[in-house]
């Protein structure tokens, strides 16, 4: 289970309507306790696909079906949560007029310990978030998703 509160969601919800009809991404930063995750920060990052990564995650049509986020991004980040006492334990990102599935290419790209929340974006507006995780197998598999009320997300900040 990964628990996020509501204004996280709100977050992820703006920052990928804002980038439509390209996919927007960023990362979940948090706590992995035995059986929930809890997302305690987000970490917003550019889509930084180019054709320079083509080869690693396939060409697709660009940026409106494919996103990357920089390695170096990837390892500011896990700086900036490891001096917070947290972890990098997930990765958000938008699927532009598709619905929120991971596709063969999230699969393949894929680290067995995040989980990583799709949100399906139609004509500029998050219509569906939903939460997936690898299982042994390395398949996605679908994670439930607790919302925490704001004020309790208040108080965990
Ligand atoms: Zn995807």
């Amino acid at each position: 289970m990964l628990q996020i509160s509501q204004s996280y969601i709100q977050v992820i919800t703006d920052s990928v309507e804002r980038v439509y009809p390209q996919e927007g991404c960023g990362l979940l930063l948090g706590t992995r306790l035995q059986d929930v995750t809890v997302v305690v920060d987000l970490y917003p990052t550019e889509n930084a696909w180019n054709p320079a990564v083509a080869g690693m995650i396939g060409v697709g049509t660009g940026k409106t079906d494919r996103y990357w986020i920089d390695p170096a991004v990837m390892f500011q980040a896990m700086k900036a949560a490891r001096s917070r006492h947290l972890d990098i334990v997930g990765v958000y990102h938008s699927h532009p007029d598709h619905p929120a599935i991971p596709s063969e290419c999230d699969r393949r790209l894929a680290w067995p310990e995040y989980s990583y929340i799709i949100a399906s974006v139609r004509q500029g507006n998050v219509v569906e978030m939903q939460c997936w995780r690898l299982n042994v197998q390395h398949q996605f598999e679908s994670e439930m998703i607790q919302v925490t009320d704001p004020q309790t997300s208040k108080l965990a900040q």
